[in-house]
């Protein structure tokens, strides 16, 4: 709506030109240059409709061992995540056969009881939280957003048109996209390094980032297709040699929180 209004003020390609200049941001801890055209508040305002569809007609919470753990290692990570303007709620949606878990902009994080079944130690669980919010602190949704609209508003330059009505309406696609489709590889590489530090310095040991990946190869291991959480992520090899390479960065971050 305001995107549509401030168009109509300025013009189509000052706007892309201003959404360039200050649409720019660096990511936490890899500081990767970031485009950025929509807001982070009303990223996370959809952040926060999406997981309440989500979770509405779910059966949620059925296991009160599995959402202490949850809430007890997600808690741990958010206070060292640094967002105390996110809403934070941590949340599990009972769903046996789904191993995935994810965190949408603004704090929303859920975790199916599927993945929970594998059997995670709380360090384990820290390196999938750490990963999921690392998504989430890192705005990869708002970027994959941002990424959509620009798009959008490029093609209608480039075809001279204006812009459809459907504009806001992609943004939500985008959006969508994001919670039911894979992340880009370098979002996910990102997502390892993010989620390394912060589960380092919530005190829970990285090196069962290792463990808790290989867990996950294991169950899909024999199975037609692999869970959701592992069919976006680069391939195993490539996954575990890069989490073995960086662990001992984190290492000493973590003998420090652990003490
Ligand atoms: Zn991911």
């Amino acid at each position: 709506m305001e995107m549509r209004a401030s168009i109509r003020r300025t013009g189509l390609s000052l706007l892309v030109f201003a959404g360039i200049l200050s649409g720019c941001a660096s990511a936490p801890v890899t500081g990767r240059q970031q485009f950025l055209l929509v807001s982070e508040s009303d990223v996370n305002q959809l952040g926060a409709v999406t997981y309440q569809k989500e979770l509405s007609g779910q059966p949620i919470n059925r296991n009160p061992q599995q959402v202490a753990q949850v809430r007890r290692v997600g808690e741990r990570i958010a206070r060292v995540a640094n967002r105390p303007d996110y809403k934070w709620e941590f949340n599990v949606i009972d769903e046996p056969q789904t191993i995935n878990a994810f965190a949408l902009p603004g704090g929303k994080v859920a975790v199916y009881s599927g993945l929970l079944n594998l059997g995670l130690s709380d360090d384990e669980l820290a390196a999938v939280m750490g990963h999921e919010i690392a998504h989430a602190i890192a705005q990869h949704s708002r970027e994959r957003v941002s990424q959509e609209v620009g798009l959008n508003l490029a093609m209608s330059v480039l075809g001279g048109g204006r812009i459809s009505p459907a504009t806001s309406q992609l943004i939500n696609t985008a959006f969508g996209i994001g919670v039911e489709l894979p992340f880009g590889r370098r979002q996910e590489s990102e997502a390892d390094l993010v989620g390394l530090d912060l589960m380092a310095r919530a005190g829970y040991n990285p090196e069962a980032a290792l463990s808790f990946w290989q867990k996950m190869m294991r169950a899909s291991a024999g199975q037609p297709r692999p869970p959701q959480f592992l069919s976006s992520h680069p391939s195993d090899e490539a996954r575990l040699a890069a989490l073995r390479a960086a662990i001992p960065r984190y290492m000493p971050i973590y003998r420090q929180a652990h003490r």
